[in-house]
């Protein structure tokens, strides 16, 4: 039984949340007995990047085909199913970004195979690995443990918290894929990506995310969250409201049907916390909530909550936290 890991590469870099599924699984294989480690990188990628990102053990296959520089759906599950039965593994894992979502079920269906989404991964000492993952909205934890001979995971963010340096040395093998059939038929090919370049750290990568709701009150009051967020060297965030308004994009959308985070501070700004957008804030570590009505629902999933107007509430924050950097 090996392991193979899905590593998620954008415009030749691969993405923070593919390393972190990458030492999760070397962990995994650590405590399961010392189970082999497959990768597959799709895409024209350095070798030697993906050398200095990847520590630990194992091979991971680079899929060198220009149809692959994008993400293609049809293609890329048919390509990496392929790889995965030859290398016979039967615990697949990725990272649960946008990419992911889409790729994992495709993935398993293939392989007919269970699939654990949105889901934390732990190996009980016989090897056996369970995952836990929250269903209805956030509202229900579910554990899902030996459904199929074959499994996907699609890993939470920021799942792995080794502190760094990372306990593992580097022997990993990075190998051009041969003999690899890369499936002619791309499907439905990507005409156009459109890239947002914001300066700032992804919500699904960042320490802190300072997010806002409705209560914000248009696009232009933004600007004070942002503000925060630089002070704190954070992300912004937002709720579907405040995406639906048309006052963030849609990637900076949290929650059942945006992206589920998993800062160490997430500062909730004028959010009323319904259950859709509490589904992705689970892995947060310290929540902190403002909000001018005393009864929204956001408080009770704080750990701080202060009572105000966002307007008053959040330069005065960012005063203190100034006041505060100078005199450390
Ligand atoms: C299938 C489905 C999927 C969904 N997916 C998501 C999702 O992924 N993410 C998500 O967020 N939602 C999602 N929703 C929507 C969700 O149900 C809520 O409607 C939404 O989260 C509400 O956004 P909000 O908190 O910004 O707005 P509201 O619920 O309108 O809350 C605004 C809050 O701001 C406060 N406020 C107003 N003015 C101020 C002020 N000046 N200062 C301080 N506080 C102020 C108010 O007291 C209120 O609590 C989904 C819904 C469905 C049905």
């Amino acid at each position: 039984m090996s392991f193979f890991v899905i590593l998620e590469q954008r415009q030749g870099v691969i993405k923070e949340a593919a390393v972190d599924v990458w030492r999760t699984v070397q962990h995994l294989a650590q405590v399961s007995g010392g189970k082999e480690v497959y990768g597959a990188v799709m895409g024209d990628v350095d070798t030697d990047l993906i050398k200095g990102r990847c520590a630990g053990k194992g091979q991971v296959y680079i899929v060198r085909d220009k149809a692959f520089h994008e993400y293609a759906p049809q293609a890329y599950a048919g390509t990496i199913v392929e790889m995965i039965r030859s290398t016979g593994s039967e615990n697949i894992f990725l990272a649960n970004t946008a990419m992911g979502r889409d790729l994992a079920p495709r993935v398993a269906m293939r392989l007919d195979a269970a699939l654990a989404s949105n889901c934390i991964v732990d190996a009980e000492s016989a090897g056996v690995l369970k995952a836990v993952t929250t269903m209805y909205a956030g509202t229900v934890s579910a554990v899902i443990q030996g459904l199929r001979n074959r499994v996907v995971y699609s890993l939470a963010p920021r799942v792995c918290r080794f502190e760094e340096p990372f306990p593992f040395e580097n022997k990993v093998e990075v190998l051009d894929a041969k003999g690899v059939n890369v499936s002619d038929s791309i499907g439905n090919p990507v005409l156009k990506e459109i890239i947002y370049h914001t300066g700032r750290k992804d919500i699904a990568e960042a320490d802190i995310v300072v997010a806002g709701g409705r209560g914000v009150g248009s696009n232009e009051n933004f600007a004070m969250l942002e503000s925060l967020a630089d002070v704190l060297g954070g992300a912004v965030g937002a709720s579907r409201s405040a995406v639906d308004d048309g006052w963030r994009p849609h990637a900076d959308q949290i929650g059942q049907t945006g992206k589920s985070i998993a800062p160490k501070l997430y500062i909730a700004c004028g959010i009323s916390g319904a259950p859709q957008h509490l589904a992705g804030i689970t892995g947060a570590e310290t929540v902190v909530a403002i909000n001018c009505d005393r009864d929204a629902p956001i408080f009770k999933a704080a750990d701080y909550g202060i009572v105000g107007d966002i307007a008053d509430v959040v330069p005065q924050l960012e005063r203190a936290i100034c006041g505060f950097q100078r005199v450390k």
